[in-house]
């Protein structure tokens, strides 16, 4: 991290905890952005109600927190345990691929033109396919749509938001891009019949995957 990552990590709390009384519900949704602008009695979410409202100073909202990641511009997403929000860095970061390579055409194990593999698919050759590389975003990647990082001693100790992890050593940070990367050019073929796919992205895909189970 640079110096001035550091500076905006460490930037100065924005608003006091809320001193109103809250319910709290318990549940495995993480807690973010609507828990800390939250204005109900009851929090709903993994915080047990210490980050309820946090972001609210006499009813009026402070802006949530902005850091630079990479050259990146970030608004935070959400806070919590790291196993606890990175299913849903996973689901940021699943919404587009990262890159798609063009696609090349197999017939019988050698490399085709797609007028081959037209032939060879129109014959119901069943050794004929399109191969296409493509890539998916990691919470690591600069410019990734959602970043994770773990949450620093001093903002653990200072931050409204980290309330509920001043000792946790697992405490971490999702930030989510605020200019969504470009999706990539080139479409996903289906493998078989060389139309476009119905899943361009790895969200599609794991949707497929559950209609499918289901
Ligand atoms: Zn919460």
């Amino acid at each position: 991290m640079s110096a001035t990552q550091a500076a905006l990590f460490d930037e100065p709390i924005t608003a006091p905890k809320s001193k109103r009384p809250v319910f709290s519900i318990f549940t495995d949704i993480t807690c973010g952005e609507a828990c800390w602008h939250a204005k109900e009695e009851i929090c709903r979410c993994s915080c047990g109600g210490k980050n309820h409202g946090v972001l609210l100073e006499n009813g009026a909202e402070q802006p949530i927190r902005n850091a630079k990641i990479d050259g990146h511009r970030y608004t935070l997403a959400a806070v919590g345990k790291r196993r606890d929000i990175a299913a849903q860095a996973a689901t940021l970061n699943g919404a587009q691929y990262r890159s798609v390579d063009r696609p090349t055409f197999v017939v019988d194990g050698t490399t085709a033109t797609e007028e081959q593999f037209q032939d060879a698919r129109a014959k119901g050759d069943p050794r004929a396919f399109v191969n296409q590389y493509h890539y998916q975003w990691s919470e690591t990647d600069a410019g990734a749509p959602a970043r994770l990082k773990y949450a620093t001693p001093p903002q653990r100790d200072k931050w409204p938001e980290l309330a509920a992890f001043r000792e946790d050593n697992d405490a971490a940070l999702l930030w989510q891009i605020v200019d969504m990367p470009a999706p990539p050019a080139i479409k996903m073929l289906d493998k078989l019949t060389g139309e476009t796919a119905s899943a361009q992205c790895p969200n599609d895909r794991k949707a497929e995957q559950l209609a499918r189970q289901n």
